[in-house]
């Protein structure tokens, strides 16, 4: 299947992000790529985020015909405004109840909203986010509810027919990567599971079996759990 209109991915460099990367490149015949600076600790994912395209786009002719330019905004004034540990020199923790400190309130609200401006001004209409409710992180903005109010408050406000597409809402981490392996093989889940970033700490030691990072993270673990029910 493909679609006549054009997409442009949130891509983080991290494994959803480019499994939706993916996902774009397999029914859009125009992708782009939009990734925001907010002052993240994991700030290696800027660096990855050149090579993982590179390769993506290396991986087959069609990607690379689809594949357009990427754009990387400044939101450090956004970041800086958080208290939230993904943007401060504090430790990370999980609470029992209620959202790990990782949280940054509105940072979903605020990417789709930049997203959603550079999308009109590069002439596409649809959005693709790898925002999820069942990877069990509590976020408020990655519920498909939120999503659905943004889009329509971006098609009011924008006065756009701006689409919102998240292909992992309701997907495992485990079947987040089986969709990667639908989407381009074997290679995509190689090329993901070696260079693409997802740890908070901004760690890439390893390599272990589900790729770098520090491994005891939120997100480590939350990848690293994945990756064993994928390969189960
Ligand atoms: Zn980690």
């Amino acid at each position: 299947m493909t679609d006549s209109a054009g997409a442009l991915v949130l891509f983080s460099a991290g494994q959803d992000s480019a499994t939706c990367l993916a996902w774009a490149l397999e029914r859009f015949t125009r992708v782009e790529t939009i990734g925001f600076d907010y002052g993240q600790r994991h700030r290696v994912e800027l660096l990855q985020r050149p090579i993982v395209l590179g390769r993506m786009a290396a991986l087959t002719p069609r990607w690379a015909a689809r594949l357009g330019p990427d754009k990387v905004v400044d939101l450090t004034g956004f970041g800086a405004i958080s208290p939230s540990a993904l943007t401060r020199s504090v430790a990370i923790q999980s609470p029992v109840a209620g959202p790990p400190n990782t949280f940054v309130p509105g940072r979903n609200l605020v990417f789709l909203s930049v997203a959603a401006a550079h999308a009109h001004a590069r002439g596409l209409n649809v959005l693709v986010g790898g925002m999820c409710e069942t990877d069990a992180s509590g976020y408020a903005d990655c519920r498909r509810a939120t999503i659905e109010a943004m889009e329509a408050a971006l098609r009011l406000g924008m006065d756009s027919d701006v689409r919102i597409e998240t292909p992992l809402m309701q997907l495992t981490k485990a079947q987040t990567w089986s969709l990667a392996q639908v989407c381009g093989g074997l290679a995509l889940v190689e090329l993901i599971r070696t260079e693409t970033h997802t740890c908070y700490e901004g760690d890439r030691s390893g390599p272990h079996p589900w790729g770098y990072g520090c491994g005891k993270c939120p997100s480590c673990q939350l990848r690293a759990a994945g990756w064993q029910a994928f390969m189960a």
